[in-house]
């Protein structure tokens, strides 16, 4: 019950949100949502606290979404202590990596290049562009109303996912492949090897097999197959050789990042 509540919150302030902006959501209207997200999210989820670590991921991301064409934006990169493994955007410039995933990934490019991903959504205003969709389409008019359209499924690709008891836009597969691009050339500008997104969908995928539950939200706003490891590698592949010379893969600072949130105490336990 405790998940239906959250998830109505955080529907109410998108419903709000998307009511308030009218027929086009503009830059400082997104601003304002993606803050009223950030504090739903900040109650709702367990965030890591840890000033080392908060400090490495913004670092880690700031490196990455300085070189947008949306770095007016006040990006902020969070950890989110859950061992599922999942990230997210919500509109506005916040980032979320899991712990979980963070865990599973080898190397500073892999989880740069879920950063990226992340970073693209934002940057092509992919959710932003759902909800003004939805909007069109006069779908969003209250957070009842919303929440029964996701419930019945009526509201389809453009609808809002709930997924551990938050709401997420699932994303179309050209969403996908725009975010990806995204990230692979924010990678190569920002100097860290782009393979890190193909390599950390091959983590994701194994993972899916072995676990499927842990990464089951992240799949649910994220669709991810085999053929996008292949689409992201011959995206990659595109690029002069000269651009892929001597990127960086991984980084001591990573790694000193990723024992020292291994080293936390665990989260606790999922009730459900
Ligand atoms: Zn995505």
């Amino acid at each position: 019950m405790r998940t239906r509540r959250s998830a109505l919150t955080f529907l109410a302030v998108a419903a709000v949100a998307a009511v308030f902006s009218g027929c086009a959501i503009n830059q400082a209207q997104e601003v304002d949502m993606g803050k009223n997200y950030s504090t739903q999210i900040a109650k709702q989820l367990r965030l890591v606290q840890d000033p080392d670590i908060t400090a490495y991921i913004n670092f880690l991301g700031d490196s990455l979404a300085r070189l947008t064409e949306r770095r007016d934006l006040e990006w902020h990169f969070e950890v989110v202590d859950d061992v599922d493994v999942n990230a997210f955007a919500v509109p506005g410039g916040y980032i979320y990596v899991n712990r979980g995933l963070i865990e599973r990934s080898k190397t500073m490019a892999q989880v740069a290049g879920v950063i990226g991903h992340e970073i693209g959504h934002v940057v092509r205003r992919h959710s932003v562009k759902q909800m003004q969709k939805a909007q069109g389409a006069n779908l969003v008019v209250t957070a009842g109303c919303l929440l029964s359209r996701v419930c019945d499924g009526s509201l389809g690709q453009t609808a809002i996912q709930l997924g551990g008891g938050l709401v997420f836009s699932k994303f179309s597969r050209d969403d996908e492949a725009e975010a990806d691009a995204e990230g692979v050339r924010l990678m190569v500008r920002a100097h860290i090897d782009p393979h890190g997104i193909p390599e950390m969908f091959r983590i994701l995928l194994d993972e899916r097999k072995q676990t499927p539950g842990v990464t089951e939200s992240f799949f649910a706003s994220h669709p991810l197959e085999e053929n996008r490891i292949a689409a992201s590698s011959a995206l990659i592949a595109t690029y002069p050789a000269g651009d892929l010379k001597g990127l960086a893969t991984d980084s001591p600072f990573f790694q000193a990042f990723k024992k020292k949130l291994s080293a936390l105490p665990p989260p606790p336990k999922k009730k459900n």
